[in-house]
């Protein structure tokens, strides 16, 4: 189930613990999954995306912190919150050099922990906002022209067309970012927001028809440029 309020990753193997945080974040109308091993979070992360991750750092198979490092390399911004029964200052500055956002002792206090969560979701949906829906209403590039409240386009050749609400998304994030690459994850995240990720294939089928459209050689892309390995560049 996709709530609008936000997605929410418990990893935890204590059951009872998990239990409780699970029917608190319920009862706050957040959707949650849930995972009691570090495989099973892994698995999660690989398959949604999440607005935060609340991390238990000892766990079976794999633990809290290397869990953070394959989340941090594969450059997936949800932020993370440590939960933890480890309370030496070294453990919770490892956690947050490794890329959490934030970090609760056990025991913990219950109306402590959601306050934490409220904030922390928040904080990644106003950085999604913005990317979103900044202040770009047209723009040309070689004889084209996107019209992006009208969600339209006029091609260089004379062909006009309407533009998918996720098509004009694509365009106007590499757009806004002409010259960089703008990576996977980051599309991923603008663009398809919520839902489960879609595959590499659904990215490049949306480029692919962006070159049959704009370009004059779509084999030889002049303006939408895959960077292997990284994602995409819009170059002028
Ligand atoms: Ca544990």
């Amino acid at each position: 189930m996709i709530s609008e309020k936000g997605n929410i990753l418990i990893v935890e193997d204590e059951e009872n613990l998990h239990k409780t945080l699970r029917y608190n974040l319920e009862m706050e109308e957040y959707s949650i999954t849930s995972a009691f091993t570090g495989t099973e979070a892994i698995k999660a992360i690989d398959s949604e995306y999440f607005d935060l991750i609340i991390l238990d750092l000892m766990l079976p198979e794999l633990d809290g912190i290397s869990i953070i490092e394959n989340v941090r390399v594969k450059n997936i911004d949800s932020p993370i919150l440590i939960l933890s029964a480890k309370s030496s200052s070294a453990d919770r500055i490892l956690g947050l050099k490794k890329g959490a956002d934030d970090y609760l002792t056990k025991p913990f206090n219950l109306q402590e922990l959601l306050l934490r969560v409220d904030k922390l979701i928040i904080k990644t949906k106003k950085i999604r906002n913005t990317a979103a829906s900044t202040e770009l209403n047209t723009y040309s590039f070689g004889g084209n022209t996107v019209d992006f409240n009208a969600q339209t386009a006029v091609t260089f050749s004379g062909n006009s067309f309407e533009l998918s609400k996720k098509e004009s998304l694509l365009l106007k994030l590499l757009i806004e970012n002409k010259g960089n690459v703008v990576t996977r994850e980051k599309i991923l995240q603008v663009v398809w927001g919520y839902n489960v990720y879609p595959t590499t294939r659904t990215i490049d089928n949306f480029i692919l028809n962006f070159r049959k459209n704009f370009e004059l050689d779509a084999r030889n892309p002049k303006y939408f440029q895959s960077i292997r390995g990284a994602g995409y560049k819009f170059v002028l």
